[in-house]
């Protein structure tokens, strides 16, 4: 497996419209699409910079995840995401060394993209988000 690129760095919001007037207006990022992934319980936007993205999480529940990190955390940067080859070989390699993973397996979003998470705890407070995108959009 070799790692690709930074995919993105995900920063927890409170308020998306409002984060958008700094990420969007201010900054100058274009806004390259929004989603909502309701497995995570995330709003979700991307903004494109040079080969990565700013990817904005606003929680649209309240038991979710990035919800009670907002709870516990405040907004702030929440993961940098690596994107790899070979997601199983990656998590694998990463497992086998002592680092610990929050997903066994890699969990896979509508548009393909296979992605699994390491907990920040093992990774010098950094929580890591692997990205195995698909093919035909490497
Ligand atoms: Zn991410």
């Amino acid at each position: 497996m070799s790692p690709i690129k930074v995919d993105h760095i995900a920063v927890v919001v409170e308020d998306m419209d409002a984060a958008l007037k700094f990420w969007q207006d201010a900054l100058g990022l274009p806004l390259g699409g929004t989603e909502r992934n309701e497995h995570e319980a995330v709003e979700v936007a991307f903004l494109p910079v040079g080969e990565s993205r700013i990817e904005l999480l606003k929680p649209i529940s309240d038991d979710s995840g990035i919800a009670k990190y907002l709870a516990k955390r405040g907004a702030g940067m929440h993961h940098v995401c690596i994107a790899v080859t070979d997601i199983e070989a990656a998590m694998a390699k990463i497992a086998g060394q002592g680092f610990e993973l929050i997903n066994d397996t890699p969990r896979t979003r509508e548009d393909g993209t296979r992605y699994a998470f390491v907990h920040p705890k093992s990774t010098g407070g950094v929580m890591i988000e692997l990205y195995e995108v698909p093919e035909e959009k490497a």
